[in-house]
């Protein structure tokens, strides 16, 4: 019979069923993984997940995202403007330093009345 997906020859005992379809190996398994082309961080994070086993995350870090690191560790939390003088960049580079580091699950936000304070996340 033939893969109701890509219309490739499958044998009968090789078919697969997604949702009433019949379909091959290959077709199955790009069905019940779909790429997640939407959402670049979530597959950066996966990656970085699978990397973090063998080697230590902080080895691919930008020398301006260790300086940042090392700063939020030192005073335990930091204003963005503090963060942007330490490291002698505009606000908006530290921010985007900032949301890298926060996406990779080392630093998180946190709100106190009006005030943003960036942490670590451990
Ligand atoms: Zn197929």
């Amino acid at each position: 019979m033939k893969c109701e997906k890509c219309g490739a020859e499958i044998e009968e005992d090789e078919v697969f069923e997604f949702r009433g379809m019949k379909v091959c190996e290959d077709c199955y398994f790009d069905l019940m993984n779909p790429p997640r082309t939407c959402d670049p961080w979530a597959s950066y994070a996966a990656q970085k997940e699978a990397e973090r086993k063998g080697q230590d995350i902080l080895a691919d870090l930008s020398d301006e995202q260790k300086k940042l690191l090392d700063l939020i560790r030192n005073r335990g939390r930091v204003k963005k403007e503090e963060a942007a003088n330490a490291l002698g960049v505009p606000e908006d580079e530290a921010e985007r330093i900032f949301t890298t580091l926060h996406h990779m699950d080392l630093l998180k936000g946190q709100q106190e009345g009006n005030v943003i304070y960036w942490t670590s996340m451990h």
